[in-house]
């Protein structure tokens, strides 16, 4: 499907630029700020970004953009190159803007020289009083009129330490009148003393975002350098920087942000979450964050697979959660290996059974016709779920009821004959006869029924603790409810079964393998899960549950 499919708008520039003989290979840089893990927002921007170079050839960069020193750690550095690498793909250089810090220094004495920068020793408050308003030009000040010498003086002692923090700012010199607020003299450098994770205490001036963005753009010489919509306003100063300092001309391309239902994907938000503990941590399976969707069990494949159906979109839109959930279903439909496993069992005697045990095969995934078999035991008293028997059940009632069959999955046909209760009246055993000559594959009853039930047999059975996830947000769009959006958390986004019935295969199977627990949905072994005691994550139920309760409403 994807080879018929039209390219996305950036494809298109790509490809003009190429055919143009613009240039003769294309450079793009995936830019994370490593001040958190990366979202499923992030996942958005690295499929596209690899994904160019992979189609077009060249290389793409892994940046990271850490010329923020006060809320950037080397554990983020850490998890975002294992996430980028678990959804599939390399990095040709792995380069850090503080690396740049010499060259960004050099770049704005150049500036100064040019009589295009000049330092201002006004507060920040000052700075925005002075700077008008949309429908107002703003005006310059007495600092703006400082001599290239002095500008020179001042900024080696900014950078000597001479200075306390928010003592005085480098701005550039272009237009306190533009249209746009962000080119009337935008700061390009502020005092921070602060200890930086790479470049520890060597600095105490720091380039801003704008500055130290799109000269590493040039420096890396990087040819399409992708960013979202809200930097539409930037690229006149992107433009601007690299016509005066004459550097690589790169240029800028903006899309929609992905943004999701029922999730949040700002990394302030998501830490707030991970801070506040009302998630276990960024990892968490209900979090919108790659390591967080990984541990869920979502498979790197499903979420390129995502990235590439949702396109490259021009507007800000909102997509439905149940998209990504469809692309992971159709994923391990694939791969995942069908087991048995009881959530809440009941208790199951085939009275006529008199064998000790006897191991039936059957097929680890009928969608995968090398996916071989297994063999699964079988005895005398077996486990169902609660919810498979109704002592007294409706007209179409297809599961186990007083005098109706149903067939075992890969087993036999049996029949319900009678229950038993304790002195409350609960039904602890349901008591039953089976049909030695339905057994599956060699089935010579003639006996068709409708119903297929998953079971464990209680002596094989091994104990494991299911968590099952809902979704971790209440409302549709998070981001616009009203209120704080911790208000609209759902408190039940996590359900505990801690005494689950598996079959005993599961004990031995690979620790990253997909299972569909049968009936019951996906599910993936936790990092917690250890020899002693089995954790299993639900990663998705079979069927979308949840659209139907909104179109109910
Ligand atoms: P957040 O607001 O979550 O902190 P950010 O944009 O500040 O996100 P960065 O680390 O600066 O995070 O982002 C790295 C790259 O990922 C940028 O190019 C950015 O445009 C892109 N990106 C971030 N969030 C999304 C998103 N929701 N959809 C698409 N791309 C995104
Ligand atoms: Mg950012």
């Amino acid at each position: 499907m994807s080879e018929e499919k039209s390219l996305n708008f950036i494809e298109e520039i790509v490809e003009t630029d190429l055919a143009s003989g613009k240039y003769t290979s294309i450079t793009t840089r995936f830019p994370p700020e490593p001040n958190g893990y990366l979202h499923i927002g992030h996942a958005k921007s690295i499929v596209l970004n690899f994904g160019l170079t992979k189609k077009y050839g060249g290389a793409t960069n892994l940046r990271f953009d850490d010329t923020n020193p006060i809320t950037e750690d080397t554990e983020y550095v850490e998890s975002i190159k294992e996430d980028v690498r678990w959804l599939g793909f390399e990095w040709a250089n792995e380069y850090y803007a503080s690396d740049y810090f010499d060259q960004l220094f050099q770049f704005a004495m150049n500036l100064i020289e040019k009589g295009l920068a000049y330092i201002d020793d006004s507060s920040s408050e000052e700075i925005a009083a002075q700077k008008g308003s949309p429908t107002q030009p703003g005006t310059r000040n007495k600092y703006a009129d400082r001599s290239v010498e002095e500008n020179k003086q001042l900024f080696l002692d900014m950078k000597s330490g001479l200075y306390a923090d928010g003592n005085k700012v480098l701005r550039v010199k272009i237009d306190m009148a533009s249209p746009n607020m962000l080119l009337r003299d935008p700061i390009i450098y502020r005092i921070k003393h602060a200890y930086h994770h790479r470049t520890a205490d060597k600095w105490c001036i720091y380039p801003m975002y704008d500055f130290a963005h799109g000269q590493s753009d040039s420096i890396e010489k990087i040819t399409h350098s992708i960013c979202t919509l809200e930097f539409v306003p930037h690229r006149p100063l992107y433009d601007w920087c690299i016509e005066k300092l004459n550097t690589f001309p790169s240029k800028q391309y903006e899309f929609a942000r992905l943004n999701m239902t029922y999730t949040v994907m700002s990394k302030r938000k998501l830490l707030q979450l991970v801070n506040e503990q009302m998630v276990e941590g960024w990892d968490d399976p209900r979090m919108s964050t790659i390591s967080g969707m990984r541990r869920r069990g979502y498979p790197a494949a499903a979420i390129r697979a995502f990235c590439d159906k949702i396109g490259v979109a021009k507007r800000d839109n909102l997509i439905d959660f149940g998209l990504l959930e469809f692309c992971v279903r159709e994923e391990l439909n694939k791969s995942a290996l069908r087991r048995m496993v009881v959530l809440d069992p009941l208790k199951l005697v085939i009275t006529n059974y008199t064998q000790v045990e006897e191991w039936l095969s059957t097929e680890n995934n009928p969608e995968d016709e090398n996916g071989g078999v297994r063999n699964i035991p079988f005895s005398k008293e077996i486990y169902i779920e609660q919810e498979d028997f109704m002592e007294i059940a409706p007209k179409k009632y297809f599961r186990l009821a007083p005098e109706q069959m149903v067939r075992l999955k890969s087993a036999y046909i049996i029949k319900c004959d009678s229950v038993v209760k304790d002195d409350s009246g609960k039904i602890t055993e349901v008591r039953c006869t089976y049909i030695p000559e339905s057994k599956s594959g060699s089935d010579t009853s003639g006996i068709q029924v409708k119903g297929t039930l998953h079971w464990v047999s209680a002596a094989h059975a091994i104990q494991a603790e299911l968590r099952l996830y809902d979704r971790l947000f209440k409302v549709e769009d998070v981001a616009n409810a009203q209120g704080d959006f911790k208000d609209h958390i759902n408190q039940d986004s996590l359900q505990v079964i801690s005494h689950a019935y598996a079959e005993p295969a599961l004990q031995q199977d690979e620790t990253n393998q997909p299972f569909q627990f049968i009936r019951k949905g996906y599910f993936v072994r936790d990092k917690q899960s250890s020899a002693d005691k089995l954790v299993f994550n639900r990663t998705v139920t079979l069927k979308d549950a949840w659209a139907k309760v909104v179109k109910k409403g």
